[in-house]
This record gives C-alpha cells, structure tokens and sequence, in this order.
C-alpha cells in the first residue's frame, strides 16, 4: 500500500517536472486559473461592463499641482468584444467645477474598430480621432483582466521579465499583435491586481498607463473585477465601480461609423495670418491660436498649442513674415495641456518660453522627460529648455512696440498671463472669454478684472473664436450663466 501511495506520489512529482511551464508562463497560468480557467476565458466573446465612477482632470485642473476638480460619472457602459478587438465606451459626465461648457451633463461616446478610433457626439455625427488616441484605446481593450491574461494566455504571446515586488508577481507580455503590457498579479490570490501600459502623452512624453483591480465578483463563471482605478504616472485620472458586468451579453454595434471609417488621418495644419494691427498678427486656422508680436529687433510668438505639428507650423508661419528679424521669445497663456502642447518645439526651436511663474516648474519637467514611445522635435534634438517665470504685471517695450503681460488668476486657471496692449487697444487672452459661443462662464469675472485693472480696450484676440469688439465682450460677460441642474 505504502510502495502504491509512493510510486504515485513518484508519479506526479516527474510528470509535473516534465511538463512544468517556465516561470513567466506560470505566472499567467495562475492568473487564468484564479479567473476561472483558460478555457473559460478563450470562450469569452463579449464583455459588457456598467457602472458609474469619477474622471479627474489631468493638465487642465486650476493649477499644475490641483487635482480637485472632477467629473461625476453615470451611466457608464463599456462594451467589448474581445475577438474582434472592439469596444465603444458610454457615459455621461458631469462637471464638479466652473467648466467652460456649463455645469450640465455631456454625454459622452467613443470606441475603437480595428484601426478606427471614433467619437460620436450627442447630435450623431461622428469624427476620427488621431492615431494616437486609436493606439491608446486599443491598449484600453487590454486593460481588464479577462481580456489581459486572455492574451497573455495565447500561445503566440511572448513573456519575459518575471520579478516579484512586494506582493505583486509581474510579467511583461508582448501580444499575439505586439501590443506590450506588464500584468501584475497578486502573490497570494494570484488575481491580476494591475495591466500596465507605457504611452505617450503629448505633454508629459512616455507615461505609464495603469489601470488596477480590486473586489472581485462572479461573472458568468469567471473572478471579474468591481472597482477599476486608472492612473497616469502617479496621477489618478478616473476610479470606476462597476454595478453590472455581462459576459457573451449584447454589446449593440460596434463597428465604426461611416463617416469616421471614410475619414483620413488629420490633414497637416494650415496657419491663417490675419495682420489685426501694426506689427502684430493673428495666427488661426485651427481650433487654437497665435499671435505673433513684431519688436523693434526680435518677434515673440503668443502660444504654442496643442502639439508639435501645430506649434511648428506656427513657428515656420511666423518666420516668413518677418525673415530679418530673429523669433526669439514665446508666451504661455496657461498651463492647461492643450495650450502647452507645443511648449517642446518651442524650446527644440530654441524659444525662451515665457509664462506665469506657478507654471515654471511643470514646463521645465515637461522639457526634461524622456519622449520615446513617439519622440518628438525635442527628443530628436535635445536643447536646454529657457523658461521665463513672470509673478508681477511686466512690460516688454521698446521703440516698436509695447506689450503688458498681465499674470491673472481667476475660475478658469490661476495661473494665466493675459497680454495687453495698450497703444493698440487690444487684450489677449485664452479660454476666459471665447465669443460667438453659447455659454460664457468666465467673460464675467474676466470683465471685472479688467475693469479692475482700468485696461482700455477696443478689441479681444481670443486664442480660441474670433477677434470681438469690446462691446461684444461686455454684452457677453452680462449674459446668466447656467447653474447646475439635478
Ligand atoms: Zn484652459
């Protein structure tokens, strides 16, 4: 009997040697069996996920450091299908804050169809977002656990890199389609506690991208996860708490919509020059604007937004017009993401950056941070970033020109320079007051401080819009302001 117990014991010690799975394998073994079992995560078709949460604010709080302000988030609902590689997520927000829509909810709809990443706005139409944005929401599909350790799990995904920290297990997984992930899991539950992904985020270059998971509930015969928390780098961007999850439910269509299928990738950007005094031009022909200053000896350039391919068109733009003098300087508004998106190619284009001093420390980190999941202007051609703090009303002047940067700190930002030009009469400002919209929420206490400061003025340049006479901007900024609804 002894001898029997013995040989078997025997057996099973040799049969687990032979065919013991390398240790990264093991790790992604466990997970999927904690879940539920491989087979049962291979049959998974669709995944249905409802619930409600809070997004945060990232770049375009009050301040670099704030992280206060918050979008209320209802009627989530993230459908995937996980052979085809697809998912449309739903919600509606709803802002915490003074946001420059109004306090109503916005609904809001995106997903992603292969290559397609689209958005569909409340009225239907719908729009093509930039390969990037399509990039990051096909990592998004992997962010989950079923759908993680299922791709983990294929025998064509590629492990490595196996360490134990604290008490995670990770591994790095390279997909059947080359989309890199690490997948943390618990030592003890051996529950995927984190999927991990490094992007890039235009600002703050290459992130990591984590979404982690916790309280896990039955689904349909598989460990899936009730609460999901999303961060950037150290920054929580959104928490989630799932009420509903379905797997093989109805996920509705999922396919692209036309009109973003047909659409191609954003055209490269057009620079409109609008001469608006002596020696100053307004740059649009996009959603954000510039406004190029001629000096008796140099230009300075008024914001660089969005990104690379904006901002050095604007630079290329604002060289012609003026090829004999050197374009020298360039002027923040604010911090808010898409306003210092071009803060790199201005400092690659070897601009001194001037803005208010609360946001030196957050350009100069911008300027350092490695870029290379896409590199960019300034990753390819490294220059020491030149960043000008201004903390007091400053006068640039000489015998051409004169213009006032005027540090305000109001509902929108605290930390915003308005430029002023007093022979010229003329204010420049960004995202306080943007005429021929509907809802005005800052053109009232920014009137104020004009008023405040006495500026005499006969025509706003908005960075956003279009250039409004004063009287406009008075009429606005008189206007009620919606107040949050229930
Ligand atoms: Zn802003």
């Amino acid at each position: 009997m002894m001898h029997t117990r013995f040989l078997a014991l025997l057996a099973t010690v040799l049969l687990a040697s032979c065919t013991q799975a390398p240790p990264e394998q093991q790790i992604v073994n466990d997970a999927a069996a904690a879940l539920g079992g491989a087979e049962r995560i291979f049959a998974v078709r669709t995944l249905v996920i409802e619930g409600d949460g809070t997004q945060y604010n990232l770049g375009q709080d009050v301040t670099p450091e704030a992280h206060g302000q918050t979008f209320a988030i209802t009627d989530l609902k993230q459908a995937i299908d996980v052979a085809g590689s697809r998912m449309r997520v739903e919600m509606t927000r709803r802002p915490n804050f003074a946001y420059f829509q109004g306090p109503q909810p916005q609904r809001q709809v995106n997903g992603i169809d292969g290559q397609v990443g689209y958005n569909v706005a409340p009225n239907g139409a719908a729009t093509r977002v930039p390969d990037g944005v399509a990039t990051e929401r096909r990592i998004g599909i992997l962010h989950h656990p079923i759908t993680a350790v299922g791709a983990a799990r294929n025998a064509m995904a590629q492990l490595a890199n196996l360490r134990t920290e604290a008490n995670e297990s990770l591994v790095d997984v390279t997909t059947a389609n080359g989309v890199a992930f690490t997948l943390a899991i618990d030592v003890v539950t051996k529950l995927p506690t984190r999927v991990i992904s490094r992007v890039d985020n235009t600002n703050l270059g290459d992130v990591a991208l984590e979404t982690s998971f916790a309280d896990y509930q039955d689904a349909g015969g598989l460990q899936s996860p009730t609460r999901l928390t999303v961060k950037v780098d150290d920054f929580t961007t959104a928490e989630y708490r799932v009420a509903k999850q379905t797997i093989d439910g109805d996920t509705g269509d999922l396919a692209a919509p036309s009109d973003a299928v047909k659409a191609s990738s954003p055209p490269p950007p057009t620079v409109a020059v609008e001469e608006i005094a002596r020696g100053i031009w307004y740059l649009a022909g996009g959603s954000h604007h510039s406004v190029l200053v001629e000096f008796g000896d140099h230009l300075t350039l008024i914001e660089a937004p969005q990104n690379d391919a904006r901002a050095l068109a604007v630079v290329a733009r604002a060289r012609e017009l003026r090829p004999g003098k050197p374009l020298t300087e360039l002027v923040n508004s604010h911090h808010h993401f898409d306003h210092s998106g071009g803060i790199r190619a201005a400092v690659a284009e070897g601009l001194t950056v001037i803005t208010h001093q609360g946001n030196v420390a957050l350009f100069e980190s911008m300027a350092k941070r490695p870029h290379t999941v896409v590199p960019d202007a300034l990753a390819k051609g490294p220059k020491p970033a030149m960043i000008k703090g201004i903390g007091q009303d400053t006068t640039l002047s000489d015998s051409a020109m004169t213009m006032q940067l005027l540090p305000y700190s109001g509902p929108h930002s605290e930390t915003m320079l308005i430029a002023y030009f007093p022979r010229e009469r003329l204010l420049v400002e960004a995202d306080v007051y943007n005429p021929g919209g509907q809802v005005f929420m800052f053109a009232g206490p920014f009137l104020e401080e004009v008023k405040k400061r006495n500026l005499r003025i006969d025509r706003v340049v908005p960075l956003h819009a279009k250039v409004a006479p004063y009287a406009q901007f008075v009429k606005d900024a008189s206007l009620p302001v919606p107040t949050a609804t229930n």
